[in-house]
């Protein structure tokens, strides 16, 4: 089977581990044969000197047409105003609806926070984020002067299509789904969210649902967060959680996400471009490298390919491997280690 993926190596450190990744994925390509097809397309302050935009009309179509993408980190802070910001769009052109992130504790025992691993399915559409055309390019507006008024939109569909991608992966995971919600005080919103999960939960007999509210999950996370295994939540509990689990996993430098649709995944790492850092070849590709992980694995799922699935857990043994060796850590591990170091030790890895 052959599949396509396009790649768009962003700003600021964005470019540097994207090299680190392709690196790693073509040690994938030579141990597992995937036939993977990759392209280069330009969006950001590079697309903008060449083009004129920092998303052009080419890197537009080349998302559409590829099977799968790997969007480094964008630097919207540097754009003129008016240039569109390409992690926006492709997430807009694309429908991800869901934002998925894993949080799993990688580090050796005696330099991680807490034992965890889930992963956390964040509707992406809608909630207080939502239909950004609705109040002149926003979803909140000024009532007067001095009130300011913001709408939170949670539909039954896009709650149900969060819901089976969250039961569908709980099924193969430890077979339990925790809802997060505010329905004690936003009884029609979040209430239609539940009741949108639960009947979900009625088609998964095999997964057992729990429903916690939001401001008890955060301090769960802290006290006990082995204990969850899928978590799936609106748009807004989702962000503020899934940086206080992937705090607890490890820190920015190694949380991986992948923006799902129906026809379309993105890998794309949870940190930004890091302006402070870049150009110096110091920055955690790890992050970014397990997003392409999670990438391969939703391509192979997807089209009963099992080297992309073999590819995607070969890719993660060889991460772990590497941060098992702090002489192989990058400076926000509290290492000496470049960003091509650590993708060689993982490139290295994946060899046997
Ligand atoms: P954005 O608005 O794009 O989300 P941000 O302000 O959240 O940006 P990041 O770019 O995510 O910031 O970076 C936050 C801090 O973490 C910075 O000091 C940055 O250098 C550091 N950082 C982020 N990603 C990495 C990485 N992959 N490796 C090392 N340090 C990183
Ligand atoms: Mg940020």
């Amino acid at each position: 089977m052959d599949l396509s993926l396009a790649v768009l190596s962003g700003d600021g450190i964005g470019p540097e581990i994207t090299a680190a990744t392709l690196h790693v994925v073509a040690a994938a390509e030579r141990r597992f044969g995937l036939g993977l097809r990759l392209s280069e397309h330009p969006v950001g302050v590079a697309a903008l000197a060449a083009t004129g935009s920092t998303f052009p009309a080419e890197t537009a179509a080349a998302i559409k047409a590829a099977d799968g993408v790997i969007l480094a980190p964008v630097d919207t802070y540097a754009y003129p105003a008016g240039q569109p910001n390409p992690s926006a769009i492709v997430r807009k052109s694309l429908d991800l609806f869901a934002n998925i992130r894993p949080a799993v504790a990688r580090l050796p025992a005696a330099r991680r926070r807490a034992e965890i691993d889930l992963v956390m399915y964040r509707e992406n559409t809608e909630g207080f984020y939502a239909d950004r055309n609705m109040f002149d390019g926003s979803a909140e507006f000024l009532a007067t002067e001095d009130v300011a008024l913001a709408v939170r939109k949670i539909t039954r569909e896009a709650s149900t299509r969060i819901a089976r991608e969250a039961f569908r992966a709980a099924a193969r995971r430890r077979g339990l789904v925790t809802a997060v919600h505010k329905a004690n005080v936003l009884k029609r919103s979040d209430g239609l969210f539940l009741e949108a999960v639960r009947a979900v939960a009625s088609e998964f007999p095999e997964v057992r649902l729990e429903e916690v509210i939001v401001d008890a999950m955060a301090a769960h996370l802290v006290r006990d967060a082995a204990r969850f295994d899928v978590v799936v939540t609106t748009n807004m509990f989702g962000d503020i959680l899934s940086d206080e689990a992937g705090e607890l996993a490890g820190g920015l430098g190694l949380a991986p996400a992948l923006n799902a649709g129906s026809d379309h995944a993105v890998a794309q790492a949870v940190h930004g471009s890091a302006p402070d850092i870049a150009g110096e070849g110091i920055a955690n590709p790890a992050a970014l490298i397990l997003s392409a992980a999670l990438l391969l694995r939703w391509l192979g799922e997807r089209h009963a390919t099992s080297a992309l699935v073999d590819a995607a857990g070969a890719i993660e043994g060889a991460v772990d491997a590497a941060l098992a060796d702090p002489a192989a850590h990058t400076r926000d591990l509290g290492g000496t280690a470049t960003t091509m170091v650590f993708a060689e030790r993982v490139a290295n890895a994946l060899k046997d």
